[in-house]
């Protein structure tokens, strides 16, 4: 089956469940291009029945899955690899008429994706566990790790080809079934695409599922996570919003949940940061993807003796991108997502400039495609600069600061903790600010947005919780502990 060859309109309307590709057993709904409207495919609304046949492959197809040879694991997660680096063009075609990609940020997805799935391959092989001293006389103890059982996905719609194999790779790499519920804005990138791979890949039936829900099901269709007893870990990559709703469920259900939610990302430039290095950084780090990122920067503070050379470059810069269909490959601004996401945006900036804020550059917008916006002076109680309610959009605000640690304890004040960046030539000072970042993550001489396949991504506070790279091995699997006595034991009674 190839639901996407580049062009035109795709037939999605399937499920995969159990190997197969299973034929909605309802309606359809319509997957629009968010440039123009144009469709790109038909994808089924899936039922919370469904769901409920995914889940139980998932199972059945678990012990096998579970006790594969770490070679025969590793051949597939390599093969998965190679197809996806196979498929490159492809791939980016259909993350710029689903999700509105630019070619630089559906490259670094795939990029980023076949790396991850290399690096998955051998943590196989990773020690199963430990073996421990007692203080029993004639007992061992071993600590073994075990994957938990069947692991159900949400994934988000942006970001989603990468994302998506974060959300099952991690957990079937380390002996976890998977289902998973794409975005409906974004079906193929969010899932059915990688079950075309993992099925010519090869792998064994059942141990990867995908169903697709039309908008406003989702939470119909995904109850059955919570509810059946063969799903052990709900794996939610998505904004805090919707895990606040999907957390009282799995609270209720008593059901682990992994979390990878939205950020503020701030980013200091120091007084002795390197201008053009920054600048540099500041752009690539809000600005990909037109800021629907989790990790895009929102706030950059910048030493006053900086502060206005940097505005002046960065907007030139910034008004330099390219704006446009993202199927042109030097676009780098392609549409917003929704007209809801439109809306957003102009809202912050329209209430930010009527606060009194100014306006360097963008604040305008045709259709989805909203001109890169950069806001100074923004009063403390605009909403884009408290950072209480994420930006998810190409907004940036800049301000000026004297203290530095004025600066990192506003930057701290937030409720997201998922990236920030710190521009210096003095690389042990940045450390040092580095290391008290209440954030899941922070580079120093970097953008925001710095991931590697290999290095572990993931929140605190309100971006939620959980890693991805091999420390995700914490939230896939449990620790077992057996015991062997081989001596008498000694009973009080
Ligand atoms: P979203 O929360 O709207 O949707 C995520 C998933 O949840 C989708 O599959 C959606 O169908 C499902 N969903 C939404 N409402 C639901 C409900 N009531 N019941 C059941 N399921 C429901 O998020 P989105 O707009 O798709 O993605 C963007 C958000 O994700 C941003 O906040 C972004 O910061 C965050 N994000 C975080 C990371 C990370 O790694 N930390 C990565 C990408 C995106």
């Amino acid at each position: 089956m190839t639901l996407f060859a580049g062009a035109g309109t795709t037939s999605a309307t399937s499920h995969f469940i159990n190997g197969e590709w299973t034929e909605a057993s309802g309606p359809t709904f319509a997957v629009r291009n968010p440039l123009n409207d144009e469709l790109v495919a038909d994808a089924a609304a899936g039922t919370a029945a469904d769901m409920r046949t995914a889940v139980e492959a998932a199972a059945a197809a678990f012990h096998a899955w579970a006790n594969l040879n770490p070679g025969a694991r590793q051949q597939l997660f390599l093969k998965a690899a190679d197809i996806v680096d196979r498929r490159h063009e492809e791939l980016v075609a259909l993350m710029a008429v689903e999700g509105g990609a630019s070619r630089a940020f559906s490259s670094f997805q795939i990029r980023l994706s076949s790396a991850m799935l290399r690096q998955a391959a051998g943590w196989g092989y990773l020690p199963a566990g430990d073996v421990l001293r007692s203080d029993v006389p004639g007992r061992t103890a071993m600590v073994t790790r075990k994957p938990l059982g069947v692991v159900a996905g949400f994934t988000p719609w942006n970001g989603a080809f990468y994302l998506a194999w974060r959300t099952f790779l991690l957990p079937m790499a380390f002996g976890n079934t998977t289902v998973i519920k794409p975005s409906e804005l974004a079906p193929m990138s969010a899932g059915l695409i990688h079950a075309e791979i993992l099925e010519e890949a090869g792998f064994p039936a059942g141990s990867f599922n995908v169903v697709t829900n039309a908008p406003g099901d989702a939470a119909a269709v995904s109850e059955v996570f919570f509810e059946h007893p063969a799903v052990r870990c709900i794996n939610f990559t998505g904004s805090d919003k919707t895990a606040r709703i999907l957390g009282a469920q799995a609270g209720r259900a008593l059901k682990r949940m992994v979390l990878e939610l939205g950020g503020f990302n701030p980013v200091l430039v120091l007084d002795d940061a390197d201008l053009e290095e920054s600048i540099k950084a500041v752009t690539f780090g809000a600005f990909l993807h037109q800021g629907q990122v989790c990790m895009n920067s929102r706030k950059v503070y910048v030493h006053r003796s900086l502060h206005d050379e940097f505005v002046s470059r960065l907007a030139e810069r910034v008004q330099a991108l390219k704006i446009g269909d993202p199927l042109d490959p030097e676009v780098i601004i392609g549409p917003l997502i929704t007209d809801q996401a439109v809306a957003q945006i102009h809202e912050r900036v329209q209430d930010a400039v009527d606060r009194g804020a100014t306006l360097v550059t963008g604040g305008t917008f045709e259709g989805r495609l909203y001109a890169p916006t950069i806001l100074t002076h923004v009063p403390a109680d605009a909403i884009c600069t408290t950072g209480s309610d994420e930006t998810f959009g190409p907004l940036l605000v800049i301000e000026a600061f004297d203290d530095v640690d004025a600066a990192f304890r506003d930057a701290q004040d937030v409720p997201y903790g998922l990236s920030a960046s710190i521009m210096t030539r003095d690389r042990a000072r940045g450390l040092d600010l580095a290391q008290r970042f209440d954030t899941g993550i922070v580079h120093v001489n970097a953008p925001t947005m710095a991931s590697e396949a290999a290095l572990p991504v993931g929140g605190v506070k309100d971006s939620g919780w959980g890693r991805s790279g091999h420390y995700a091995v914490e939230d896939f699997t449990e620790v077992r502990l057996a015991t062997m006595s081989s001596e008498p034991g000694r009973y009080p009674f």
